[in-house]
């Protein structure tokens, strides 16, 4: 008898990639009914239940089904450190072989997930250490609310995952779908049910997808600003010779209208010499008269081979009065972590890189490609 190959079985569907809205899709694919979403969320999410023979009120061919051709996955975690000042980090590789990074920052009632949603980074901004990574490939819906539901799991009763940053590695609106997948699932009651003004996406300004962010997801926003002039913008966030700062202002006032009092969050990072001279602290006010705006400066956190140094304390003390006095309301950043290289900036994780990246950094140009 000849030898038959069996056939390729085809990979089983994760249903940690689909928002509410995809999981009602899948089972009206399947012939059951949309509600089946909702009941499947909540025995992930809620209930912690990933053994499908469990979830007593779907029917018995349905759990077989499911069974046979589904399955809960997150990224694993392979390595977990916890900082002196009770921060953790947790490397999580994924199935190509490439590790990312996810950090827990717990405060006086309230838990903060700082959140990856790439593998390395396509762009080249020269402050931050994971664009020297390079870049691999976006993470899929089921790695991104796979980094809360493995960080929630390894926490247990210790701590409650109350806010969510989008401020890990990588550039999430390069990464659109599977982000907002993602951030679907932590504001879903019947998932996480964390509110909007609790989920944070952070972005380098990537303007046209700030646009369509506006439209489909209402979530808090954070945009990196770090310069006033599109001069030195240019040097430090490159995607600013894309999306110069009036382009990137004008998303964010479209952004702001979504709700009365709504205010831009902007993030600066301090450095010594570059950016943080009093003339850029008014430079600030008077580019941010038009948008409803917070200032968070971020003290910057060095790493190997960085060219630049943070801005003294006495300097980040004064820049922060002059805004204030503005009136513009603004915090420093705590940096946490440090001892485990867990802080803005540091995020390296294990990247294949597939850009070149790194070897264009050194071949002095850092003209980024999106
Ligand atoms: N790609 C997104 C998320 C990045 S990380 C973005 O650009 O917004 C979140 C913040 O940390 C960003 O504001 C980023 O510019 C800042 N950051 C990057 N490297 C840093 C460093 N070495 N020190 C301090 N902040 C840094």
């Amino acid at each position: 008898m000849n030898f038959v190959p069996e056939p390729v079985k085809v990979n089983k569907t994760n249903l940690l990639d689909f928002d509410r809205k995809g999981l009602a899709a899948f089972f009206v694919g399947l012939g059951e009914k949309p509600f089946r979403a909702t009941q499947l969320l909540k025995w992930l999410y809620q209930e912690g239940i990933t053994d499908f023979s469990l979830m007593t009120n779907l029917s018995k061919p349905l759990r077989s089904y499911l069974t046979e051709h589904c399955r809960i996955e997150t990224p694993e975690i392979v390595v977990e450190q916890v900082a002196s000042d009770g921060v953790h980090k947790w490397v999580l590789q994924t199935h190509c072989g490439n590790r990312v990074e996810t950090v827990f920052i717990p405060e006086e009632g309230r838990g903060t997930l700082c959140v990856s949603s790439q593998i390395g980074c396509a762009l080249a901004c020269t402050f931050c250490s994971t664009a020297q990574q390079g870049f691999n490939r976006n993470l899929s819906t089921s790695e991104i609310i796979g980094q809360v539901y493995a960080a929630q799991n390894r926490l247990g009763s210790s701590a409650k995952i109350t806010n969510v940053v989008m401020m890990g590695m990588g550039e999430p609106l390069l990464n659109f779908d599977n982000v907002v997948a993602a951030m679907n699932l932590m504001m879903d009651d019947f998932a996480y049910g964390l509110s909007k003004r609790r989920v944070t996406i952070s972005t380098s300004g990537v303007v046209p997808a700030m646009y369509r962010l506006t439209e489909v997801c209402d979530v808090s926003l954070a945009v990196s600003l770090h310069a006033v002039t599109d001069e030195l913008r240019n040097e430090l966030v490159p995607i600013n010779k894309k999306y110069p700062l009036q382009e990137l202002l004008a998303a964010c006032r479209e952004n702001a209208k979504l709700a009365p009092r709504r205010t831009i969050t902007f993030e600066y990072v301090m450095l010594d010499g570059v950016n943080d001279s009093l003339d850029d602290a008014y430079g600030l006010v008077e580019l941010l008269k038009t948008v409803p705006s917070k200032i968070n400066l971020i003290p910057f956190n060095p790493f190997p081979n960085s060219s630049y140094r943070c801005s003294s304390n006495n300097r980040i003390h004064q820049f922060k009065t002059l805004l204030n006095d503005a009136g513009i309301v603004t915090t420093v950043r705590k940096t946490r972590g440090e001892d485990i290289d867990a802080a803005c900036g540091q995020l390296v994780g294990q990247v294949k890189d597939k850009s070149r990246r790194h070897l264009k950094l050194h071949l002095a140009g850092t003209e980024h490609e999106t």
